[in-house]
């Protein structure tokens, strides 16, 4: 039997045509239309990662907007912009975002398409593939790189990149922000007396406590050994101030699984000052902790 030329092999010795072949694609292959008026459709579209629950292929052959319209919202407009920006200098797409399917779940998609000009509009060639599950581990691994081991707390790459951004947000608004450096008392003491895993444990139940009474949009970090840090974004020292001296009281009163009143903080707070850097706000705070400690420690100093 003479072999046509749109056919290629599937399974051994069993020929299946480039459609079938396409079908059985972990991905989407297609082609989209954008004409001069704005009508956006997908001419072709081939492969099983098509089967999207709720996404009809047939009325994406007609418009886009079935497509488009289960963007999410942030990505909607990201999406649109890489489409002018692929349109206006011909340059490829290479973008994601996240399809809203029925059942209130989202899966990640990643495109990559190649414009042409059609004399019709502008014609890309692309493929689509779902990256749901690398994007779940990519958040997994973001999360561990920014996580504490011990306490699950920020560690301390996590909380300066928050201290940046909060910074930058002040300088752009003038808002207020403070920061606190937290730092226990005598823990070798607690380590000598109890055991290093009774210290381990007054650790995590510290943390616990502090993330308990502060404010969600609050960072609480771990910056190393029995050292912690707190960043409050829109919150002048007069109120950092207060909020310090209560978390410092509850830990004072609070049983670590040890004794009430053996373990204790002292606490330096600084508020930021206009333009000045990142450093200087934390060597202030850290200057306020020495000086807490110095005054006999179980204190916040601002
Ligand atoms: P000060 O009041 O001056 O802060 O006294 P301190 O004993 O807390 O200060 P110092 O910095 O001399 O000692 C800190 C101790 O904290 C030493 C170390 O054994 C202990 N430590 C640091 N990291 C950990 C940890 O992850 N687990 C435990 N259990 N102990 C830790
Ligand atoms: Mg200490
Ligand atoms: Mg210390």
């Amino acid at each position: 039997m003479p072999q046509d030329s749109s056919m290629t092999s599937g399974r051994l010795g069993e020929p299946v045509s480039i459609r079938d072949l396409t079908e059985r694609l972990p991905g989407v292959i297609f082609q989209f239309h954008r004409g001069l008026d704005g009508h956006m459709h997908f001419p072709y579209m081939a492969g099983s990662g098509t089967d999207l629950p709720g996404i009809d292929r047939k009325a994406l052959g007609q418009n886009a907007r079935h497509m488009l319209d289960r963007l999410d919202s942030e990505d909607y407009p990201r999406l649109m912009a890489a489409i002018e920006r692929s349109a206006r200098w011909r340059i490829p797409i290479a973008t994601k975002f996240r399809l809203r399917l029925p059942n209130g779940r989202s899966r990640w998609v990643a495109l990559r398409a190649q414009p042409e000009d059609a004399g019709t509009g502008v014609l890309w060639h692309g493929l689509m593939i779902d990256i749901t599950e690398q994007m779940i581990e990519e958040a997994r691994l973001r999360r561990l790189s920014d996580t504490d081991d011990l306490t699950g707390l920020a560690n301390r790459r996590k909380l300066m990149a928050r201290l940046n951004e909060e910074i930058s947000k002040c300088d752009r608004h003038g808002t207020p922000l403070s920061l606190m450096l937290l730092d226990l008392d005598h823990f070798k003491r607690i380590n000598d007396t109890w055991g290093h895993l009774q210290g381990d444990q007054v650790l995590v139940e510290l943390a616990k406590l502090c993330r308990q009474m502060l404010r969600t949009e609050d960072t609480i970090g771990r910056l190393g050994g029995e050292e912690f840090a707190v960043v409050l974004p829109l919150t002048p020292a007069v109120r950092s101030f207060p909020l310090a001296e209560r978390l410092r009281q509850s830990i004072a009163e609070q049983d670590f699984g040890i004794a009430p009143g053996q373990v204790t903080v002292s606490i330096g707070v600084a508020e930021y000052r206009l333009g000045e850097p990142r450093d200087s706000l934390i060597e202030r705070a850290d200057q306020n902790l020495y000086a807490a400690k110095h005054q006999g420690r179980n204190r916040v100093i601002r």
